[in-house]
């Protein structure tokens, strides 16, 4: 297969874990006989700097044209000054508006070997996490009518039938490549929004009668996740809830320099990233976790390019450095090797 991905690789420590999430997918492209191109496309601050805007017009028509975009990260102190629209951040809404990402993927994976930085309780937790957080991301109350003056404010929370069918679609077709689970959240009690929701969850669930369903109140999700986490697989939900209940899916893994995110569309091409920040107190050090960014890789192999053997591949070859107890500095613990950001990627090229 030809793939043509677009490389963002932002500001702070995103040239760190960049570099070595290419060397891993060129060794599985080498590997599964695939020939990727990459076009390097400049986002963020770097784009500030450079162009006196965080998404060039030139850098957002790059990554349309190409297959995929793998994204490392964006933003630092350097930029805290400028005008709120010109702000790095801006980059990341702009590229996900402009490519129509509307679903975003954010799984929380809990290895066994790195069970201490859980929070939760070993009985709670067992031999590991894999939750799957299927987020809304472009409707919803984020993006609904608002308003305030001075003694009163509002936000409205609305949802069109189609935006919500193609993410519950999505959700569907991800819980049937994984556990074939799948937990839809809302407030149907008190929302208008929600038992429309739920229609076309129960609706849709007669075209995926592998897939098992269940509806949870976003209060008990919220409660099941830390009393329970075991309990899911997929989970589908609206913009505000999937941004609360992923960042607690997140935390209960314990390390947020492991966890990738996805954001697709309804094409192939969708956008991948680390879910950490820029990390700028870590920059060009040698000591960022790339994990995060490797994984994101995977998922985009997986995701975008149906590629299942060559993601397994790299998830396979996370899972054996750190079963061989390899460490960078914000996973180390007593009786690991501690290792710096390239030797982690040349020991996943290595495993792979
Ligand atoms: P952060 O995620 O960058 O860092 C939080 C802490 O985690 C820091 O101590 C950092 O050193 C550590 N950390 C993060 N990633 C790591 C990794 N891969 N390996 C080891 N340690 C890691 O969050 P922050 O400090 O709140 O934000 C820093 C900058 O990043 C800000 O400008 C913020 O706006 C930006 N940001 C960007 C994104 C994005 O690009 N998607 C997301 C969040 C924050």
């Amino acid at each position: 297969m030809d793939m043509k991905i677009a490389l963002v690789k932002g500001d702070g420590i995103g040239p760190d874990i960049i570099d070595e999430a290419v060397k891993v997918l060129d060794k599985v492209a080498k590997k599964f006989n695939h020939n990727v191109e990459y076009k390097e496309v400049l986002a963020g601050g770097v784009a500030i700097d450079k162009f006196n805007h965080p998404l060039p017009q030139e850098s957002l028509d790059t990554c349309k044209a190409c297959d995929s975009v793998l994204l490392g990260a964006v933003g630092g102190p350097k930029w805290d000054n400028v005008a709120s629209e010109l702000r790095p951040e801006k980059a990341l809404l702009g590229l996900r508006s402009g490519l129509n990402l509307f679903c975003n993927l954010r799984p929380a994976v809990m290895y066994p070997q790195l069970k201490d930085a859980c929070p939760l309780k070993d009985e709670i937790i067992g031999d590991g996490l894999d939750i799957m957080v299927v987020r809304e991301l472009t409707g919803g109350i984020y993006f609904g009518k608002r308003g305030r003056d001075e003694d009163s404010a509002y936000d409205t929370l609305s949802y069109r039938r189609d935006e919500i069918e193609r993410i519950v679609k999505k959700a569907f077709e991800i819980a049937l490549i994984r556990g074939k689970k799948l937990t839809s959240v809302d407030k149907v009690n008190i929302l208008n929004s929600s038992q429309l929701w739920r229609e076309i969850v129960n609706k849709m669930s007669e075209d995926y009668k592998d897939v098992e369903v269940n509806h949870l109140y976003v209060d008990n999700a919220a409660m099941q996740l830390v009393r329970n986490p075991k309990q899911f697989d997929t989970i589908v939900t609206t913009n505000m809830f999937g941004d609360i209940l992923s960042d607690e899916a997140s935390q209960i893994t314990g390390s947020i320099g492991m966890l990738p995110s996805a954001s697709l569309g309804s094409g192939t091409l969708g956008m991948y990233e680390p879910i950490h920040g820029s990390a700028p107190d870590i920059a060009g050090l040698d000591i960022a976790n790339p994990i995060a960014t490797i994984l994101s890789v995977s998922m985009m192999l997986r995701y975008s390019f149906n590629l299942e053997a060559e993601a397994k591949a790299i998830d396979q070859a996370v899972f054996d450095v750190l079963e061989k107890g390899y460490r960078t500095s914000d996973i180390y613990s007593a009786n690991t090797t501690k290792v710096g950001t390239k030797e982690m990627g040349r020991l996943i090229c290595e495993a792979i």
